[in-house]
């Protein structure tokens, strides 16, 4: 939901997971803290009425305050607008309509070639992993490579915002060809972040990989690494790996890589 900053927790050991219990999270647990309180409150006394029914014409009381570039983090004034609750609704609906769409696509074919997915947390060494197990001939979807790419940016710093659609119906395209038969390449490989084991499992009905690998990189390890590139955006990348560890569970059959 685009308007609720991930609630962090912090692992001691790669080896025990963490379950979601069925409980609702309380505000500060979600990471509504006081200072979300304070600024939420200065934006609506600011702007008190709904910003989409008001560019629709419509009068609307704002209730809720939105996120535009679907980042909790980024409480930029101009990045926040105030919201009535329906409109606020339909629009984390639709984003999240969007990116399950777009990440998964129902459309995806199983791989006519030999496919290992490899997922891990951000700065697991997910990438290096693969360069040194694949061969040159091979094929490597990776987001982060595509979204570089496209938008001429680095390699951990393309800008999400913008790139992320375009990348995301790239890769897309990459995995379509793989679903057909194709003898452009030997074997295939796809990088995904994937913490839930549900997610994992989808892949592997969808896609049917000959393997997929995880890389329990320990947190600290993958912060460290974070920490020693200054190219990559230090607070936003230490979140991700964050949320990775507490999302992450293990599922029977994968393959499971104490990363260094
Ligand atoms: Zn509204």
């Amino acid at each position: 939901m685009p308007s609720r900053p991930q609630a962090q927790r912090r692992l001691s050991t790669a080896s025990t997971p963490i379950r979601r219990s069925g409980r609702k999270l309380t505000t500060t647990e979600r990471g509504y803290g006081w200072a979300w309180q304070k600024l939420r409150l200065l934006v609506l006394a600011d702007e008190p009425l709904c910003r989409i029914c008001r560019e629709q014409g419509r009068i609307t009381a704002a209730e809720e305050v939105d996120h535009i570039d679907g980042n909790a983090h980024n409480n930029d004034r101009e990045n926040l607008r105030p919201l009535c609750r329906p409109c606020h609704l339909a629009r984390t609906a639709r984003d999240q309509a969007f990116s399950k769409h777009q990440f998964r696509p129902e459309w995806l074919k199983p791989s006519t070639i030999p496919l290992v997915i490899v997922c891990g947390a951000p700065a697991s060494g997910k990438s290096t992993w693969v360069r040194s197990n694949s061969k040159v001939e091979d094929l490597i979807i990776d987001l982060d490579v595509i979204g570089s790419g496209l938008s001429g940016q680095t390699l951990h710093g393309w800008d999400k915002s913008k790139w992320l659609g375009p990348a995301i119906r790239a890769r897309n395209e990459m995995l379509g060809d793989i679903g057909r038969s194709t003898d452009h390449w030997p074997r295939a490989w796809l990088i995904v972040s994937e913490p839930k084991a549900e997610n994992r499992q989808w892949w592997w009905d969808k896609v049917q990989p000959e393997r997929i690998v995880v890389l329990e990189t320990l947190p600290d390890i993958c912060m460290r690494r974070v920490r020693d590139d200054r190219a990559r955006p230090q607070e936003p990348t230490r979140e991700a790996i964050g949320k990775w560890w507490s999302e992450y569970e293990r599922r029977p059959g994968d393959e499971i890589i104490r990363g260094e």
